[in-house]
């Protein structure tokens, strides 16, 4: 049986940002990696913003960054909004070299193609039997199921190759001058080069179903009004649930949970970066017998900004009709400062930010939607309140 100080199991973002912090904050403690398939951080892009990362974990994360611009567009049918601040992007590829070379820099004990059948507060039984001892586990195997209130951000992207360049430098976080089907629907561009770009159509929706032939020949036909040709070099899809409920708490003896698992994300915009990153901060600067401790203040501190992000997912989700939803994304990006835009993201807004998010000219709404839903879900709960 080995013994460690931490088990990560799940290699995927929030496990490799653990990894990272804890290589350069506790670098003698000894690691282990379990990750189900042969490559950690699986098949995704991510991106943030500047304000995602804090000022002490700028040198940890920059390893990480394959392209940053030094701002972002969002496209409405009306007007469009230049952010002046740095997006940046970090692929699978990157993060799996990144994490490998930390990994055995430290000699730690990456196990890939590993399933973890059993996870407990201090054990982990890999599907072939062998157990693992741990002074700290951490439980990130990646979102489940939520089996609670929530709508969906539901996305198929085509990473492209192009014969002409892309007419954008800058990334379109949302070029939402589209047709408005199945909820807010947008495309999101992100130009990695001048001829490679990876184009993803998305939908706030509240339905988790995405047909993808039918969303990949609505990519080509949007790639086909932009550019020349282009090769498709790979894709990447997801369906992220968006709650309006609170998710599972964290019991007092299973494992540590984190992750999109444990809600260590930003429930309003589906983006993880910041919150799995903070997160990753708080083990990694204690002890492994405290980390509990240390996420649990982190959550107190965020617990209020989750309850509001929940609160604009019910307002967005069950009082905007899907069609109407477009006008909310279309008033923030036309009446917020970038800093309160930053902080929103990033998930440090203010009480004062957060007036101002929701103050305003309100999109047409039905206040019959609500009611026509199911007993259970139709209320904020209690803790939403
Ligand atoms: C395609 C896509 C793009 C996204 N883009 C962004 C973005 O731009 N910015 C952003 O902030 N967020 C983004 N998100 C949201 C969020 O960042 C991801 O969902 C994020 O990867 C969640 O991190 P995680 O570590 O909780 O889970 P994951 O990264 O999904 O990792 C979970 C890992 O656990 C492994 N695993 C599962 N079960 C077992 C088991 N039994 N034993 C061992 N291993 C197991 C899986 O193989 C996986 O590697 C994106 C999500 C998707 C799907």
């Amino acid at each position: 049986m080995s013994t460690y100080d931490y088990i990560l199991v799940g290699g995927g973002l929030q496990s490799g940002l653990l990894a990272l912090t804890l290589a350069d904050r506790r670098p003698v403690s000894k690691v282990c990696v379990v990750e189900a398939a042969d490559r950690v951080g699986g098949n995704h892009t991510w991106s943030f913003h500047a304000a995602d990362v804090p000022p002490e974990a700028r040198d940890l994360i920059e390893p990480l960054v394959v392209a940053s611009w030094p701002g972002y567009e969002a496209r409405f049918a009306d007007h469009v909004r230049v952010m002046p601040s740095r997006y940046a992007t970090v692929t699978a590829d990157r993060f799996d070299a990144v994490v490998r070379q930390v990994t055995t820099d430290r000699g730690w004990d990456l196990r890939l193609r590993a399933r973890a059948a059993i996870v407990n507060a201090n054990r982990v039984i890999l599907d072939t039997g062998e157990e693992l001892r741990g002074r700290c586990v951490i439980d990130a195997r990646g979102p489940r199921d939520a089996g609670r209130g929530c709508g969906y951000q539901k996305f198929l992207g085509l990473e492209v190759e192009t014969i002409t360049p892309w007419p954008d430098r800058l990334p379109v976080v949302m070029d939402a001058t589209i047709p408005q089907e199945d909820g807010f629907h947008f495309v999101y561009t992100l130009p990695l080069t001048p001829t490679r770009v990876l184009v993803e159509d998305t939908y706030f929706s509240d339905g988790p179903e995405l047909d993808h032939s039918v969303v990949r020949r609505w990519i080509e036909a949007y790639l086909g009004r932009r550019v020349g040709g282009w090769r498709v070099v790979r894709d990447e899809s997801g369906v992220l649930p968006m709650p309006w409920q609170p998710g599972p708490t964290q019991s007092a003896d299973g494992p540590l949970v984190g992750g999109y698992a444990g809600g260590w994300f930003h429930p309003a915009t589906g983006y993880s970066f910041p919150v799995a990153l903070r997160f990753a901060l708080a083990v990694a600067t204690v002890p492994p017998e405290a980390a509990p401790q240390a996420t649990a203040a982190l959550a107190r501190r965020l617990s209020p900004r989750w309850r509001f992000a929940r609160f604009l997912n019910y307002l967005l989700f069950r009082l905007v009709p899907p069609d109407a939803r477009w006008q909310v994304f279309a008033r923030l990006y036309r009446t917020l400062p970038p800093a309160v835009l930053a902080r929103f993201y990033a998930l440090e807004f203010t009480a004062f930010d957060a007036a101002r998010i929701v103050v305003g000219r309100p999109p047409r709404i039905d206040p019959f939607r609500a009611l026509r839903l199911p007993r259970s879900s139709r209320w904020l709960s209690p803790s939403l309140s």
